[in-house]
This record gives structure tokens, sequence and C-alpha cells, in this order.
């Protein structure tokens, strides 16, 4: 099938200064956690991008000077040689393939805390970002950029932007966003200059059109010079003659840079999770650039629909699809457009694990994807699989996220593969989660695999069929995977922050009984201490319905680790709205039917709080009866042929959907194989390129 006539205006070429992107798929900068510590492992997962057909691949944030320095979060560095071989090898990787690499050169200004480094960070006025997570947090404060810092940058800048050719990108960037140092120069709050780099809009610009200068300058007749720039906060501020001052920064710069790449102020925003926003979110902010410029523009948007991404052409809002999550969801999304094949795009679900990952300080994770980040260290391929010599029969039990990504890449492999659920639809736990409040995007995970499973001829897909032991002696497959899940516990919570006892009673609920539909009566208590999502969007849910809800955590906010996916604010924001009152640092002792008994985690005073039900988000268990049943019948497995009976996703050990299809995923591709004694191969950095090198040298 050839690419419908349709989407063919999204693979034109687009000149971007002296280099020209093969079409408009571009894969903006985005945090990868792999840093130069993993140059193998970031050439890979790159690459696979541009084998996928995006025109333009960048590396992420790349630091020009050890006063840029995120340390313990994972950052690349452009400082010496060692630097610039590390990146030549995602360069010469991309550039296999015919697309342009690209490189964010970063400084952090006063959002880096150089933890490591040890030299004080930079700001325009000496103003700090006093970020709430303990994460961000630090003790040292910006010091105040006098006009040789001001130099100073200027010239790492011109330093970073020759290496960075010397590595090989083709596009090299001048970084304003995201409240890193060129934003601080925009921003009136950041910014209480009163030299000519500050003040007015136009003073306020100078610092960031002189970095494009000195990259022109530097690099200009071979790459071609982005400018990445924050829009949201100036397109609030009305300006003087155009009706805000973002107008007024891109009336400014209009012919300066090669390329503008446009987007958000903050991670919550710029990133933001499905649960509270929709594809193409940006446009709103960023619609009126190219009415400014002649110069290509580029933006993100979560965009995985080929119609979307052709709409933004055609209405003049974008000129090239930025693609960050969907390019890891699906390296192969413009390949799949241009082949006609959109039915099999393996779209993003906007759950933001990818982001938890460089939060964790380790390579990306993906939902969808679970070959990303694993392309080197063991050599999986979104789209190719080594096929079987010896195509086995194997059911697989349990049709949820870990079931469903199992029997589909055991089906890749030429496997006859039998599926059962004893469920009505497939989907597993996501059947119930995709109907919560926000959820419904997260069925991609189940959309995705049900269609491709149900193309394949050697797989058999088997509804309402609970199987005990005896039916699988029975049927006598020769290997059994059990993806059976998890489920709730009533267990509650200790001081020394471990799962505790047990909470029995009529009216105690878990969300399995929310799931089988068990509705709570009256006021009810959310106790929750599982802290990603699933107590806060049940406490959305209960109160949807009308049900006055109240909920506690031991943890310090609602749904704690949703900061690592930047939906905590959005969280407390929804609960808010549906005055659901949230209790922190909070256990939940003892209910009896008319009150719940609460406990300062850390004092012990004792609280009560007058419900009718308590719902318990806490620990999940495996649903394990089925594998115990069959572990107690080994002769019988041996007598029925029986090779093997494995475990996979919440069966084997609860985690979030990310862990179900990575593990699902794995056992489908080893299964049946000989396993080395390492499970993958390690990275190591690329080091001494020489002896005594001078920092600068190689920008000479
Ligand atoms: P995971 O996240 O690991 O994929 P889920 O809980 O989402 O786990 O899915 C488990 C699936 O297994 C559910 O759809 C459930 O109906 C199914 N299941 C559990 N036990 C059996 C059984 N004995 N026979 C058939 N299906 C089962
Ligand atoms: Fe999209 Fe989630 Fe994958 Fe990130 S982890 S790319 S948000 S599916």
């Amino acid at each position: 099938m050839g690419c419908n006539p349709r989407y063919e205006v999204l693979f034109e070429p687009v000149r971007i200064g002296p280099v020209t992107a093969p079409n408009r798929f571009y894969q903006v900068p985005h945090a990868s956690g792999m840093t130069n510590a993993r140059p193998r492992t970031r050439a890979a997962f790159r690459e696979m991008k541009a084998e996928g057909g995006w025109g333009v691949v960048c590396t992420g944030a790349v630091s020009i000077d050890p006063s840029s320095d995120d340390a313990p979060l994972p950052f690349a560095t452009m400082w010496d040689k060692n630097d610039i071989r590390a990146h030549a090898l995602m360069t010469e990787a991309v550039h296999r393939h015919g697309a342009l690499a690209g490189v964010e050169l970063w400084h952090g200004g006063a959002s880096v805390m150089n933890r490591a480094s040890r030299l004080p960070p930079i700001s325009p006025s000496g103003i700090p970002w006093m970020a709430t997570h303990v994460g961000f947090m630090g003790n040292l404060r910006p010091k105040t950029m006098d006009r040789s810092d001001i130099r100073d940058v200027l010239r790492w800048q011109a330093e970073g932007a020759r290496k960075a050719r010397s590595a090989g990108f083709d596009i090299v960037y001048v970084y304003a966003g995201m409240g890193y140092l060129g934003y601080e120069f925009l921003l009136p709050e950041y910014n209480h200059r009163t030299d000519e780099y500050g003040g007015s809009i136009e003073n306020r610009v100078r610092f960031v059109r002189e970095m494009i200068e000195v990259t022109k300058d530097a690099v200009g007749a071979s790459c071609g010079v982005a400018l990445r720039v924050s829009l949201e906060e100036l397109r609030g501020r009305p300006g003087r003659n155009q009706p805000s001052e973002a107008h007024e920064l891109i009336e400014l710069l209009a012919d300066i840079p090669d390329l503008f790449d446009v987007k958000m102020d903050s991670s919550p925003t710029d990133c933001s999770a499905s649960r509270f926003s929709g594809e193409g979110s940006h446009e709103p902010v960023i619609d009126f650039v190219k009415t400014l410029t002649r110069k290509p523009v580029v933006g993100v948007g979560r965009f995985t629909s080929p119609d979307t991404m052709v709409s933004q052409i055609r209405r003049g809002v974008l000129d090239l699809i930025g693609g960050a999550r969907p390019s890891i969801a699906d390296p192969f999304l413009p390949a799949k457009i241009r082949e006609g094949r959109e039915a099999e795009i393996r779209e993003c679900i906007g759950c933001n694990i990818c982001i938890s990952s460089w939060h964790d300080g380790v390579p990306v994770r993906c939902t969808q994807n679970p070959t990303a980040g694993e392309e080197w260290r063991r050599g999986w391929h979104p789209e190719r699989i080594e096929q079987t010599s010896r195509p086995e029969r194997i059911l697989v039990v349990g049709g949820g996220p870990a079931g469903l990504e199992c029997a589909l890449t055991l089906g890749r492999r030429g496997h006859q593969v039998t599926l059962a659920d004893s469920a009505r639809a497939f989907g597993g736990r996501l059947a119930f989660e995709r109907t919560l409040p926000g959820l419904s995007a997260w069925n991609r995970v189940v959309d995705y695999r049900l269609g491709r499973l149900s193309e394949m001829s050697n797989v058999s897909l088997h509804l309402e069929s609970r199987l005990g032991a005896d039916d699988i002696i029975e049927l006598g497959p020769d290997r059994v995977v059990l993806a059976t899940g998890a489920r709730w516990t009533n267990m509650l919570y200790s001081p020394m922050e471990i799962p505790v006892g047990r909470l029995d009673h009529s009216q105690a609920f878990t969300p399995d009984d929310i799931a089988n539909g068990r509705l709570p009566e009256g006021p009810t208590l959310v106790f929750d201490f599982d802290n990603y999502y699933m107590g806060g969007v049940l406490a959305e849910h209960l109160a949807a319905q009308g049900i006055a809800v109240s909920y506690a955590t031991p943890a310090g906010q609602a749904s704690a680790w949703t900061i690592m996916t930047n939906e905590l604010p959005l969280v407390h924001r929804a609960l808010s709205k549906r005055q659901v009152q949230v209790m922190t640092l909070t256990t939940l002792k003892a209910f009896d039917g008319e009150a719940a008994t609460l406990s300062h985690l850390f004092t012990g005073e004792e609280s009560r709080v007058p419900c009718r039900s308590v719902l318990i988000v806490g620990l999940r268990v495996p649903r394990g009866e089925l594998f115990d049943a069959l572990m107690a019948r080994a002769e019988d497995l041996d007598a029925a042929g029986i090779r093997s009976v494995d475990r996979i996703g919440d069966a084997l050990a609860p985690g979030a959907i990310v862990h179900a299809v990575h593990s699902g995923h794995r056992l489908g591709r080893e299964l049946g194989t000989v396993m080395s004694e390492q499970p993958f191969r390690r990275d190591t950095p690329i080091v001494d390129a020489e002896t005594n090198f001078e920092m600068n040298a190689a920008a000479k």
C-alpha cells in the first residue's frame, strides 16, 4: 500500500538554513536519560527514529559548560573531545538513514544547582527557581551575571556549536525555554536588570539574539541554527504594539534563526498527560508564530493522527510536525504513514512514564513501546523480531497488557498462540481503568495489540474462558504463560512505611470492588498508599457520582508519585474541583462503619473522620492460585508434554502497565531461546580521547 495522497504533504522536504530536512517529521530534542555515559545506547535509540522515517532527529539537552550541571538528573555534555566522540556515534547513526541530526545546546542558568561541578549557578539577576519538589530543590542561590559572565556564555555557546559541528550535527540550537538561562533573560520575573539586557522586551531579547548571532557566526555556513523558545507566559503579557510580548519576541527575531522551535514553559503544560489534555494542546499559544516569520516553525502536541498533522500544515500553524513522545511510542510512525499503514501506528497514550524515567535518572521507558531504550543493550527492534525455527503451541492465560503483549510477540516469532481470558473483553485492568476520568487514551495499549493480533492466523483469541489447572493439563500445550494479573488488598499501613494487618469490614472496599460495579454508600474515605494514579482517579470517579469523598494518604501529596509524570498539580486541581478534602501524612488505623480513625504518620496524633465507607488503594498482590495449582502437579504437566510454566506482568510482580508490557515482551522474545548469563550488554563512556585534553581545544 502506498501513501494516502492526503498525507503526501507530510513528506515534502523543508529547508532549514543551509540544510534540508527530507520530510516534515521532526523529532524535537527530548530527554532520554542516556547521557554521554551511555553513548551506544543513545545512538541506537536515536537511530531507530531515523530508520523509522523521522527526517530530523535531535539529541536531548547538552550542557555547554560545567556551570550548567543538572546532576543527579541525567544530562549530556559538549565539553571536550570525549564528548564530541560520544555524540558522533549518534550523528553517524542518524545520517545512515538520510535524516538530519540536531543538538540542543543548553545552559540551565538558575534552574541547575551545579551539585557536581560546585560552580555557582548563574542567572540574569540572581533570582533562583524555588522548586517545591524535593528532587529539584537546592540550597545554592545563583550569582548575578555581570558583563563578563554574559561574554563567557556567548563564547561557550560558540565553542559548543563548533564542537557540535565537529561531532557531525546539522542543526544547532539556541535554547530559550523551560526556565533555563535564555528564558530567564526573557521573563521580567527573573530579569530585573537595568542595563541593556533588562527592561523593555527589546532589551530582554538581546541576550537570546546574541546567542543566535554567535552560533550563526560559528557554524551558520554549514548548520541550521534553531531557536527553541517557550511562549506561554509571554503570550499572556500584553505587548506595546502587538497583542502580546510573545508576538513582539517573534517579530524582533523573525529573520535571525533558521528555524523556530516553539513550546510551552513548564513540563506539566509542555508535556501534558493525556489525563488532562488532548492532542494539539499547544496550538492556542503558538498558532500566531508563522504569521510573523517566514522561517520554518516546528511545534509539538502529542501528534499521532496524520489528519491532525496535515491540518496543522494546511492551516499554517506549523511547517514541521514535532514529536517527542509519539516518536518514542512509535519510532516508525512516519514510515507507517508513508506506506499507508496508519492502522499499525502504536499511538502514544500520554501516560508520561517516559518522563518519569528522566526524573528517575535512568534511560527512557515507554508503556506502549517496550523496545524503547533496549535497542542497543538487548538488541530489540520495535518492528522486527527473529523468527523461531521451532514453532511451539503456547497457551497464554490472561489478556491484560502483559498477556496481550506476550501473545503478540510470540505470534510475531511464528509460534502457535492461544490467548484465553475469563472476562468478556480483553484488556485486563484497562477494561475498567479506561472508563475512569481522563484515562480513555490509555486503552490504546489494548487497541494496538488487539488490532495486530486479530490479523494473525497463528493466534487464536478466546474470551469468557476461565482456565483452571485441569483445563490447562487437558489442553496440553507445549508451554504455558500465566498473565493472570494482581488483586488489590485491604491491607493497612504502618509508621514503618510497610503494609500491615487488614481491615475486614463490609463497608471496606478495594479498587477491585469498584471495578466489579460495587459502589460504596455514603461519605467515603479513600485511603491511598499506592501513591500513583489509582487513589486520586478513584476519588474523582466516586465524587463524580455524587458520593461525598475525602482522601487520606501517608505521602506528602495526593497521588504523590505523579510528580514523576507531570500530573501532580493537575491531580490536586481535579480533586479540589470535585470538593475532595485531601489529608496528607495520614494513615488509616481503624474503621467502625461510622467513622475512620486516622493517625499522623510522624506524630501518631489521632483524629476521627465521619464516613460510612472506606476505599483502600494500597498493596496489590499477584493472583497466584493458578500458578500454585500447576506447580503442585509437576507429574501431570510432564505427562501432558508441558515444558514450561512462566508468569509475566502483575502475576509475577505487580507494577504499572509499563512493567507488565515490558515483562510480556521480554518473555515473548526469550521463551524457548537459550539466554546468555548476562541479560543485557553494558554501555561505557568514551574516555581518554586525548590525555590532558584542554577543555575548549576542540573549538579552535
Ligand atoms: P497485567 O497487567 O499483568 O496484564 P491484568 O490484571 O491487566 O494483568 O490482566 C489479567 C487478566 O487475566 C484479566 O483480564 C483476567 O480476567 C485474566 N485472568 C485471570 N485469571 C484467569 C484465569 N484463570 N483464566 C483466564 N483468565 C484469567
Ligand atoms: Fe507516550 Fe507513555 Fe510512551 Fe511516554 S511512556 S511515549 S507518554 S506511551
